[in-house]
């Protein structure tokens, strides 16, 4: 294992507030949200609808700025980088899954989870042979040539699962990612994620309104008045 990357959160979320304006009035989501995201480690984000789940993720994820706090990417602070630099920590260090799809329809299961690679600039015959192995991996072997629409919404999930890991990010944020699946399905939506991070030491952090698979994650958390509280 190397040298000092185990000590440090894959993400550490510091003194977060959020607020979204409602009309006039500031309506206050984060306030001081602590959380740290360890390598190889599963949490389920249980909080109910509108607790701000979605956007803790987004934040997490560096797709959202917070208005105070800092959001730590392997240690290094991030709310100074430029847009472009963001992008750049997305692409290689960030995964993300939401609730649908939202894979590209024209365009195969394989090519989905091609796509990442070719943007950070990966040889076809490279991104071909990754792809392949992964879909595979997660039981999509027979299925790399399906559109998005060929396939059932338990194996759409899990091309959008293989397209968020693609580039080997070191962490996997996915925001109810079985909330549209039938309980046969989110169980094995489920499996492939928590397959991964035993796998290849991903963190992860799925949002959930799923008691049972909450359970068997390594650590489970909420939002209450804007704060991340652990349970259990
Ligand atoms: P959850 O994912 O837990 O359902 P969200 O993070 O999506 O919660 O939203 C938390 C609250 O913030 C909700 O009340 C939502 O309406 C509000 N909200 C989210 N995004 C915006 C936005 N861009 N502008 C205004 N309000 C928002
Ligand atoms: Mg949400």
């Amino acid at each position: 294992m190397e040298q000092g990357t185990e000590d440090v959160p894959v993400i550490y979320l510091h003194e977060i507030k959020r607020q979204y304006m409602q009309g006039d009035e500031p309506l206050t989501i984060l306030s001081g949200a602590k959380l740290a995201l360890w390598a190889g480690q599963s949490v389920a984000l249980v909080a109910p609808s509108g607790s701000g789940k979605s956007t803790l993720l987004h934040i997490a994820g560096l797709l959202e700025t917070p208005d105070e706090g800092e959001v730590y990417v392997g240690g290094a602070p991030t709310s100074q980088l430029s847009d472009v630099e963001r992008t750049q920590i997305r692409r290689t260090e960030i995964g993300f899954v939401y609730q649908s799809h939202r894979l590209l329809p024209e365009f195969s299961a394989l090519e989905n989870v091609m796509l990442p690679q070719m943007i950070r600039g990966l040889k076809k015959s490279e991104t071909v042979k990754r792809a392949t192995e992964i879909l595979t991996y997660l039981g999509l072997g027979e299925r790399l040539k399906h559109r998005p629409a060929e396939l059932s919404g338990g194996e759409q999930q899990r091309v959008a699962i293989a397209r968020a890991v693609a580039n080997a990010p070191r962490v996997l944020l996915a925001d109810e990612p079985t909330g549209n699946l039938d309980p046969h399905t989110s169980d094995h939506v489920f499996q492939a994620l928590m397959q991964l991070v035993k796998a290849t030491h991903v963190a992860m952090l799925i949002a959930t309104h799923n008691m049972e698979l909450a359970g068997r994650m390594d650590r489970r958390v909420s939002i209450v008045e804007g704060q991340i509280v652990e349970l259990d």
